[in-house]
């Protein structure tokens, strides 16, 4: 039997850049490897307020989006957390396993929670539910972005925490980081992660952006008082358009020393929206291919979840019975 790979994306705003070479194109790659599982986390939307509407086209657009960047339905599943109940059930049982001390020390937690004038519990629950999404699936591999790190750290240390307390019960999932792209930055503001929450026009190149759009965030994007590029003293803005280039040319380090040592930030700035120009292209002509399919989201969406809610069935079956509570079987 193939090890399980399980990820998930928040429908909490426009898909980016940052997310795909963070987390999506590693997800495309591997998905034959293992038994895969891609999943649009609208539960986790939902720790920060999301007007509902917007909240329900999102989902949808992601599903396809997941599909346009070559995810394959007949290989890989692709749910909706909301879906599949026993993602909140076995959240509430690790919540009872997990000191607050540890969630509270979150950087994410304390990042998302400053911004908001009322912190709803749903922020401080938010890894425990991430925990959960994954120990559900009893996942080996977990593909994420750097932002996520300290999550998955959390999430070993629950079922670490579970399994000590009630007996060998899951899997430890393993962080799988991209080589490159790990963390994209926001094109305004180099020293912050690129977000589909942060505020800002010029922030993130979205999936979905017409190329006039993305050479005009790229070329507005913030970089440094240096003439031109020099590898031995790059500001956070050059390095981060650098790795966005390199990211999706897969483009070796040095090669791409070779090309852009020396060059003035105007011609880098051309050459990086031409290259994410063109690896967008072939992707935003799936998308309105597959939106434009009456019902085609919808039955993959459907069909995934009846595919992997035996799993999650199956594990939270086990859960409960090594907590004792009660089960009909
Ligand atoms: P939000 O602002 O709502 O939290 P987000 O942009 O952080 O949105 P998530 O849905 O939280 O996106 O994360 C989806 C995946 O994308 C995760 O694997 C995460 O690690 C990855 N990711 C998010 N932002 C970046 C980034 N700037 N660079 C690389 N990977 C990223
Ligand atoms: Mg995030």
């Amino acid at each position: 039997m193939k090890a399980r790979v399980f990820s998930g994306v928040q429908p909490s705003g426009n898909l980016h850049i940052g997310n795909y070479l963070g987390a999506l194109k590693n997800w495309v790659q591997i998905q034959y490897d293992y038994e895969s599982i891609f999943c649009i986390v609208d539960l986790h939307a939902v720790t920060v307020y999301q007007d509902p509407a917007e909240l329900r086209a999102k989902i949808e657009e992601l599903a396809a989006l997941f599909l346009a960047v070559g995810i394959d339905p007949k290989h890989s599943a692709i749910i909706v957390q909301s879906a599949v109940p026993a993602h909140a059930e076995l959240a509430w049982m690790l919540t009872c396993v997990t000191p607050v001390g540890w969630l509270s020390r979150m950087t994410q937690f304390k990042a998302k929670s400053e911004a908001q004038e009322t912190v709803g519990d749903g922020l401080l629950q938010y890894p425990v539910l991430m925990a959960a999404d994954i120990l559900l699936y009893q996942a080996a591999i977990v593909p994420v972005g750097d932002d996520q790190a300290q999550h998955l750290e959390l999430t070993r240390d629950i079922a670490q925490r579970f399994n000590s307390l009630y007996g060998e019960t899951f899997v430890m999932p393993e962080t799988r980081l991209p080589t490159v792209g790990e963390r994209i930055m926001g094109l305004d503001d180099p020293e912050t992660k690129m977000s589909k929450s942060a505020p800002g026009s010029g922030h993130a190149i979205a999936l979905l952006d017409p190329p006039d759009v993305i050479r005009k965030k790229i070329m507005r994007a913030t970089t440094d008082s240096n003439p031109a590029v020099d590898f031995d003293r790059l500001g956070a803005g050059v390095r981060n358009l650098l790795t966005i280039f390199q990211a999706f040319g897969d483009w070796p380090e040095e090669q791409v020393r070779g090309r852009f040592t020396g060059l003035g930030y105007g011609e880098l700035k051309k050459q990086v929206a031409e290259m994410v120009i063109s690896c967008l292209a072939p992707l935003q002509k799936r998308y309105r291919e597959i939106a434009a399919e009456p019902g085609y989201v919808a039955s993959v969406l459907k069909q995934s979840a009846e595919r992997v809610s035996p799993i999650a069935d199956a594990t939270v079956e086990l859960v409960k019975r090594r907590m004792g509570l009660y089960t009909q079987r």
